[in-house]
């Protein structure tokens, strides 16, 4: 006897996987090139070249197992010190290693917080449009999954729109700014007013509503623009991060939970993130990736963000020029793109006629919508402008 939810689980590909493979399958037939794959958010900018030659050095070094073996199940102490500090110094956060417990990048950390959390009858609010994987997540710890609907004006986050969502069951919200699939990354003003909402309704129902923020584009925003500290803004925020986008390193797998001493009862809930992981199968993330971004938070080392933000400008002034109608992102590497056709799978479908691979956004929680992610080649991006715009052309034939 298997688990039925499981094997349906395993058995459905995502539709996004399912693109990026079709659009494998019609590179070896009419050439890389002649694809025009925005499907899946891998990062196209190479690690900076210190991460690479950190990995090359601990690769070569004997003491296997100081640098390949296990570490304690929250990570090398000196490792979550480097975290620690990091914060404090980027963010004024009061920060200590035993506030750290690092993972096998976000969705470990998101999954070991929400498991930590599920409660009998635990409900976990999620904005839509969302990361697909909230829902699975949720599910899996055995939560009920509540999700606010998408404002499909400006795709901000709306407090006025979330308050009618939270109920004496909800023990967190999760967060996710910068935004996949959006791009919207949410103002200071924005979040104190969420935290406003929170501190009240946490106080109505006599038990804390925790904030995870879920951060894995935390460095990647354009125009000036910042994502504000979280737990900065709500004492009881949860902090889930990885270097998967940051430093492209998402096949490293490596990131950390951030339980600040401000939440409440923050030691249990330090402890029970920490069983959570343990009881998933999710402690010790890799040596040699720990040792890599202890370096590279000591050296400030940064994502270069510019391919992804040349990319998005060039897109989104092509799109938007040709007719299309699309949000404009802040940060992260996605564009959304509103779909000409009343259904967005019909015009994913009608889009890989022209060798166009777009996922639409039903997953996200955004029917109507289609997800473009931008971090491709440069060369791509432009060589796919007249594709989308024969694309719309065809729509527009009688
Ligand atoms: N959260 C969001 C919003 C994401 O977009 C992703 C990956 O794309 C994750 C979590 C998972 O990140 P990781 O690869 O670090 O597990």
């Amino acid at each position: 006897m298997l688990v039925n939810e499981m094997v349906q689980l395993g058995a459905k590909r995502s539709g996004i996987r399912e693109l990026f493979e079709y659009g494998l399958k019609r590179k070896a037939e009419v050439g890389a090139d002649n694809v025009f794959d925005f499907s899946i958010g891998n990062p196209s900018v190479p690690a900076p070249k210190a991460v690479q030659d950190l990995f090359l050095q601990l690769a070569e070094r004997p003491d296997t197992v100081k640098v390949h073996g296990y570490t304690s199940a929250a990570g090398a102490m000196q490792v979550r010190a480097a975290i620690a500090n990091n914060l404090n110094r980027r963010f004024g956060a009061n920060a200590r290693p035993q506030n750290i417990f690092i993972t096998c990048g976000a969705a470990p950390a998101v999954m070991s917080t929400l498991k930590a959390m599920c409660v009998k009858d635990a409900e976990f609010v999620i904005l839509a449009p969302y990361f697909p994987e909230y829902q699975t997540f949720i599910r899996a710890v055995g939560g009920k999954v509540v999700v606010v609907p998408p404002n499909t004006e400006d795709f901000d986050l709306h407090v006025d729109a979330v308050e009618p969502y939270l109920s004496a069951h909800t023990q967190a919200i999760i967060v996710n700014s910068p935004n996949n699939p959006t791009g919207v990354v949410y103002k200071r003003e924005t979040l104190e007013a969420l935290a406003a909402l929170l501190r009240k309704k946490s106080a109505e129902f006599g038990h804390p509503i925790y904030l995870i923020a879920d951060e894995p584009y935390r460095e990647l925003v354009y125009d000036g623009v910042t994502a504000p500290f979280i737990p900065g803004i709500y004492e009881n925020t949860v902090v889930c991060y990885s270097w998967s986008k940051s430093l492209s390193l998402p096949g490293e797998r490596i990131g950390y939970v951030y339980v600040p001493d401000t939440c409440d009862d923050s030691l249990d809930l330090f402890y029970a993130v920490t069983g959570s992981a343990r009881a998933l199968g999710h402690i010790c993330a890799p040596t040699s990736a720990q040792y890599v971004v202890e370096a590279c938070c000591d050296n400030d080392v940064m994502p270069d963000v510019t391919p992804y933000d040349e990319n998005r400008k060039t897109l989104y002034k092509a799109l938007t020029e040709m007719g299309y109608t699309c949000a404009y992102p802040h940060g992260a590497f996605y564009i959304m793109l509103k779909s000409p056709l009343e259904s967005a799978l019909a015009f994913s479908e009608k889009a890989k006629e022209f060798n166009i691979l777009v996922p639409p956004c039903e997953p996200f929680g955004c029917p109507g919508y289609l997800r473009l992610s931008t971090c491709v080649s440069h060369e791509m991006i432009l060589k796919s402008i007249p594709a989308l715009k024969a694309l719309l052309d065809s729509l527009r034939l009688p």
